[in-house]
């Protein structure tokens, strides 16, 4: 959303056949949900109002509650506000899948108190993406790039053990070929985690890096294509022409692809070529194909080829700590309710 106008409305559509299935078996449904990060407090900018319109545009009858982030209760996942948020409610029903990873209160409040299930769009998330991690077809390449190391080590490590093979672009690269002893330049570094890259590349696991980098002068107008290497004060931005044929190759190769985060500053049109190969060649292949969610998504979907994928997640956060410990917050509260209405 910008400025109270919905800019793409895949989440709100991914809704729809729960919210159709239970209003069919005469439910009275009320939805929430949020907008931002508001904080704990309104912010008029961030109204779920558009929303309100747009699913009732869709749906009449569906209630639509305000921005859930409104509340200071519900990051710290407050009692009274959970008595508030389920007042009147006789059920139910997480089809949010892109917060299912946090313990906030509309995820794991509710079914601390009410009888509870997943959606069909959880539903098909999880299963989509435990299949995945649990059998896959081989060869299985997973992709990973975009900016922050930190954040994704734990889902590389998590998805050494289950890939045949490891591609890494984007900012996360620079990281890695740093730990090479590569120099480069004035690119993204995470200096607390050259050694935990070097140990990785020490690993038995398939790791391949570019081999080459379209790198921006000091003065960001200025771009060249050069090797490992990048010169002082140039930036590397996004993968190189070779680099971008060997991805492509390795997806085309493999059986089942898995990709999270752009290998450049795709934003940029400069330096969009490098995820505009990868989505392509996501698109063309006939392996299963999944993408994480986050702005990998946003950029397929501005290459027009969302739709080319077998599964294009909701919530990149939460695909990505699925990844790494094969559960989340808000899955855990639904299987707690499941268990407590079987007793
Ligand atoms: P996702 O949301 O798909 O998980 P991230 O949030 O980790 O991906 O990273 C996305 C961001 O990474 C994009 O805004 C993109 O511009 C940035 N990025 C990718 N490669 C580079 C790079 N080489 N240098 C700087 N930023 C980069
Ligand atoms: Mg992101």
């Amino acid at each position: 959303m910008e400025n109270g106008v919905i800019q793409d409305d895949l989440r709100i559509r991914s809704s729809l056949p729960t919210l159709q299935w239970l209003i069919e078996r005469g439910a009275r449904v009320t939805v929430c949900g949020h907008i931002g990060r508001p904080k704990g407090q309104v912010m008029p900018g961030l109204s779920m109002e558009p929303v309100r319109r747009h699913l009732q545009s869709l749906l009449p009858g569906v209630e639509v509650l305000e921005n859930v982030r409104f509340e200071p209760g519900e990051k710290t996942n407050d009692p009274e506000w959970v008595a508030r948020l389920i007042d009147g409610q006789d059920l139910f029903v997480n089809d949010a899948f892109s917060v299912c990873h946090r313990s906030e209160a509309s995820v794991v409040g509710p079914p601390a108190h009410l009888p509870s299930a997943a959606g069909r769009l959880v539903e098909n998330e999880v299963g989509t993406l435990a299949a995945l991690l649990d059998d896959p077809k081989r060869p299985f390449i997973g992709i990973v790039g975009g900016a922050k190391v930190k954040d994704k080590l734990g889902v590389i490590h998590a998805l050494l053990d289950k890939v045949d093979t490891l591609l890494i672009g984007g900012g996360m690269a620079y990281t890695f070929l740093a730990a090479m002893g590569r120099s480069i330049g004035e690119s993204l570094l995470q200096e607390d985690q050259i050694a935990a890259c070097a140990e990785l590349l020490d690993s038995d696991h398939r790791i391949v890096l570019p081999v080459d980098i379209l790198a921006a002068a000091p003065d960001g107008r200025e771009l060249q294509v050069v090797g490992r290497d990048i010169p002082n004060g140039w930036e590397g931005l996004d993968i190189g022409p070779q680099t971008r044929v060997a991805f492509a190759d390795e997806i085309k190769g493999a059986q089942t692809v898995l990709w999270n985060g752009p290998m450049g500053r795709f934003e940029d049109p400069r330096f969009a070529d490098g995820t505009r190969a990868v989505a392509t060649a996501m698109a063309e292949t006939t392996a299963y194909t999944v993408i994480g969610g986050g702005d990998s998504a946003s950029a397929i979907a501005q290459f027009g080829l969302a739709d080319r994928v077998d599964h294009l997640s909701t919530g990149g956060g939460a695909s990505l700590e699925f990844i790494e410990k094969g559960d989340l917050p808000g899955l855990a509260a639904l299987r707690q309710a499941y268990e407590r209405e079987q007793r």
